[in-house]
């Protein structure tokens, strides 16, 4: 009988993650019920969500105190009692944060025979339909234009940034330390990159961004948006991807004080969640595949190795600690 591994949720955390929001444990596998699959997990995808979820009832509901903790991944099926689906079949799905996944057919994708795993992670993933969806559908850049995207160094602003390049934009990206800056500007083609803790943030975007900002591709929220919403042109986008500052508030936050701004300049801000985007997938996957394979499009996986680390790894987001999209690698791929 196989054995599973398991971090579950032990207490609504406060601020950053502690060790002791998780309970790791590992039990026996039951027997799989009628139309289910058994997936071994590979790949955990870490997102700063996770925080969302395991605090506060949001676009879904908070994971229950004591569940196995939400997450999704790449994995292969192991045993099935699930006509679709076939022992070695390599799936995607939300499996949570654990060693095996027994699962209803009915949420899970399978990949094709062969598919790079890592890629289906980051670009060709929920990650890279949001930064295509989030720039095309929402930001809809122009030549020309300035787009300008904070978090620039991961794992969706990473990509943002040079479909925003392919698209003709001039990109200029915030990111946290200088070696994100350099890895954006020199392998990724970023017209020009600032390190936001160093500096002034105004005077630095005055200076990348002499034509003003026409797309502001928003990850963090805080008081970049609000730096970002007083240098807006006439009808500039700005797509509201997430707001990675907030979620380890532990008290109410203030709104952006130049909101106004939106008024005088007719410009649109605007929330998007890629789930909606998924039954458009298919419009997005063949650019992206295309961009992928021709090097124009660039993407880093950040691996933290073995289940185990997931508690701590997850951090890593919040302390500006990743490069690129944050995985754990909980099991081997098939060979
Ligand atoms: P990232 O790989 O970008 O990791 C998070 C990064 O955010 C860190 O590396 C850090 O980079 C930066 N960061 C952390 N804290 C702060 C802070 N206080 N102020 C400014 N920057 C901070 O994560 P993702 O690409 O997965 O997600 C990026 C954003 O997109 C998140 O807000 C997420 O919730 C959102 N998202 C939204 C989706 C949607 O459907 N709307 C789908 C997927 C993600 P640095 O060193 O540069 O500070």
């Amino acid at each position: 009988m196989k054995t599973n591994k398991q971090w579950r949720l032990a207490a609504r955390p406060v601020g950053l993650f502690k060790d002791s929001d998780f309970k790791w444990q590992e039990e026996p596998i039951g027997d799989l019920g009628d139309g289910a699959v058994l997936v071994r997990v590979i790949y955990l995808s870490l997102d700063p969500t996770n925080k969302v979820w395991a605090t506060t009832d949001s676009y879904l509901p908070a994971v229950p105190l004591g569940d196995v903790m939400r997450g999704g991944g790449i994995g292969v099926v192991e045993e099935s009692r699930n006509a679709s689906f076939a022992a070695g079949d390599i799936v995607q799905g939300m499996f949570g944060w654990q060693l095996y996944a027994s699962v209803p057919g009915a949420g899970l994708t399978k990949l094709p025979k062969g598919a790079p795993l890592k890629a289906f992670m980051g670009v060709l993933g929920h990650i890279g339909l949001t930064a295509y969806f989030g720039l095309m559908d929402v930001g809809k850049p122009k030549e020309g234009e300035t787009l300008v995207v904070s978090a620039a160094a991961g794992a969706v602003g990473s990509l943002v940034g040079q479909i925003g390049k392919i698209k003709g934009c001039r990109v200029v990206g915030l990111a946290g330390s200088d070696d994100k800056c350099l890895w954006i500007r020199e392998e990724l083609g970023f017209d020009a990159a600032i390190n936001y803790h160093n500096e002034n943030v105004s005077a630095a975007l005055k200076r990348e961004c002499p034509k003003g900002i026409d797309i502001y591709f928003d990850n963090v929220g805080g008081e970049i948006l609000n730096t970002a919403l007083a240098l807006i042109n006439l009808r500039a986008r700005i797509p509201l991807c997430g707001m990675i500052s907030q979620y380890t508030a532990t008290g109410p936050v203030s709104g952006p004080a130049n909101l106004s701004n939106l008024i005088s300049r007719r410009a649109k801000i605007e929330g998007f969640l890629v789930s909606d985007y998924l039954p458009r997938a298919g419009e997005a996957i063949p650019h992206l595949l295309e961009w992928m394979q021709s090097g124009r499009l660039k993407f880093r996986l950040d691996v933290a190795e073995g289940l185990e680390q997931a508690p701590r790894a997850i951090s890593r987001l919040f302390e500006g600690k990743n490069t690129g999209k944050l995985v754990v690698k909980v099991s081997e791929e098939p060979a």
